[in-house]
């Protein structure tokens, strides 16, 4: 049952072979038993969750259940959920309890899901390795000694071990797809503005973007018409015609033009994960695609891009966290100054401190030209290298990040090696483009356990559907996106 995909599960459930109580259980005791040595999970409200399951059987025994109805879901952090502690990894929100439900949640709550937990991640979605929580990190299922990527670094895990049957995750620079990648499972990043930002905790707000986290591609798509849809409490959310994103999954494949931009396939990434893309490429090969190599020439400059214009962005979202609303306030201060700033200085950990200096920096009347600008007009020419692409192929792919899993504690005190982690996800983001990571295969080259390996899909706008397709007709012939870690010998190494 908890390999099951999400429209067996559906089906189960209105076959009445199982309630929404009895799996809802499932995944408790499951999360009961793994949870304390994984820490995918930062928030549990078994009556909460269960009341939602018992709701979800009624509807069931109405007649009127939805796709998702009664299927348990993660959501992550950064979510606010009505009545759950909404703590975005943060000590700053670590006592929020959020008032109102974000629009991703009460669209689940439309669909009749059962909100499993909240998931663990990065504080304020900064990071590559989930190391930033102020609530701990999260191992990677594969292998505990190892992150599961960042910064949707719970929700990864939860997938993995099957600890959910899917959930939410948000990537402003990578965090569905650099996760995907490291614990093997499918995540989709969609075009800019197709799932409302409302009530999700902004960091990034011109490049934040949420998506599902699941097993395979038609899970995604399920969970994408959910997800997405206009709502005008975002005024980026994008007015569009409702899609029903599981319509192409069986088209064939014949005459599919694939891009591999020769800049992905060049120093940075590791030969293993190279060679397990390129198998996934042959494969697409076997399936009627031709493949067409593109140039990015601008990839380069997206990492140093990101890290002007995500900061700046932080810099100034982050603002509202003053001690005086909500959130973290300082217990001893002398004026109104100092209680600011002992509050913001408790309250922000190392990661998310930087981000608000190199912002306020670059957004400081001397640098702005110089850098802010600069890197506005940057970003142009990236999304531009993408038109230019697109003219040749109908999809790029390539590795969704540079290495398998790395070791806890690796790269923790070297920023700039974390920041790499993002090299082929973070002009996705810049571009506003949809991406996805789907699992290809498994390397050993680390001489340990077998770690996942993902092979990202980079799509032109509004193009999911598609995408969703494309990756579909690879998982009917091939089985990496089954493949479960093994827990039980993983605890015993914890
Ligand atoms: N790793 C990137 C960062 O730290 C991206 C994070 C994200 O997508 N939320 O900013």
């Amino acid at each position: 049952m908890i390999n099951s995909s999400l429209k067996q599960l559906g089906d189960m459930l209105q076959a009445k072979k199982i309630s929404s109580v009895e799996l809802t259980q499932t995944f408790l005791s499951r999360i009961r038993e793994y949870n304390p040595n994984i820490n995918a999970y930062v928030a549990l409200d078994e009556a909460k969750t269960l009341a939602q399951a018992k709701a979800a059987d009624a509807r069931i025994a109405a007649g009127n259940a939805a796709p998702l109805t009664g299927i348990p879901i993660a959501q992550k952090d950064i979510f606010c959920a009505k009545g759950w502690h909404t703590t975005c990894g943060s000590k700053m929100l670590a006592n929020f309890v959020a008032p109102y439900d974000a629009h991703v949640i009460s669209q689940f709550d439309a669909a009749g899901a059962v909100n499993l937990g909240k998931t663990n991640m990065d504080e304020f979605a900064m990071g590559s390795s989930n190391e930033t929580s102020y609530f701990g990190g999260v191992k990677n299922p594969w292998d505990f000694d190892r992150v599961p990527g960042g910064s949707s670094g719970g929700s990864a895990a939860a997938v993995a071990a099957r600890l959910c049957a899917a959930a939410t995750g948000t990537d402003t620079g990578g965090s569905i797809r650099q996760p995907a990648s490291l614990c093997g499972f499918t995540g989709l990043k969609p075009t800019y503005g197709v799932v409302s930002r409302y009530g999700m905790i902004a960091f990034a707000s011109s490049l934040d973007q949420a998506g599902p986290m699941a097993k395979s591609a038609e899970d995604c798509a399920l969970m994408m018409n959910v997800m997405a849809g206009f709502d005008a409490r975002d005024s980026t959310s994008l007015n569009r015609e409702k899609e029903d994103y599981t319509r192409d999954l069986n088209k064939p494949l014949q005459g599919l033009r694939i891009g591999l931009p020769k800049e992905y396939f060049a120093a940075g990434l590791s030969a293993d994960v190279g060679k397990v893309v390129m198998d996934a490429v042959n494969e697409y090969k076997k399936l009627g695609a031709e493949i067409v190599e593109v140039s990015l020439p601008n990839n380069g400059l997206s990492i140093p891009v990101y890290y002007v214009l995500a900061p700046a962005e932080a810099s100034s979202n982050l603002s509202r966290y003053d001690g005086v609303r909500y959130g973290h306030r300082a217990a001893e201060y002398t004026d109104l100054m100092d209680m600011y700033c002992k509050s913001r200085a408790e309250g922000f950990g190392a990661e998310v401190k930087r981000r608000i200096l190199i912002g306020t920096y670059v957004l400081s009347a001397g640098y702005y030209d110089a850098y802010y600008l600069k890197a506005q007009k940057i970003r142009r020419l990236i999304a531009q290298d993408f038109v230019e692409a697109f003219k040749q192929c109908d999809v790029i792919m390539g590795p969704a990040a540079p290495s398998t899993a790395f070791k806890v504690g690796e790269k923790v005190n070297d920023p700039v090696a974390m920041y790499l982690e993002d090299l082929y996800t973070i002009a996705v983001n810049l571009a506003g483009l949809p991406g996805m990571s789907i699992p290809a295969g498994f390397s050993t080259s680390n001489g340990g356990k077998a770690l996942p390996v993902g092979l990202q899909m980079i799509g032109n706008y509004f193009d999911e559907a598609r995408m969703l397709n494309i990756a579909h007709q690879y998982q009917q012939v091939t089985d990496w996106h089954t493949r479960m870690p093994e827990l039980n010998t993983q605890k015993e190494a914890a």
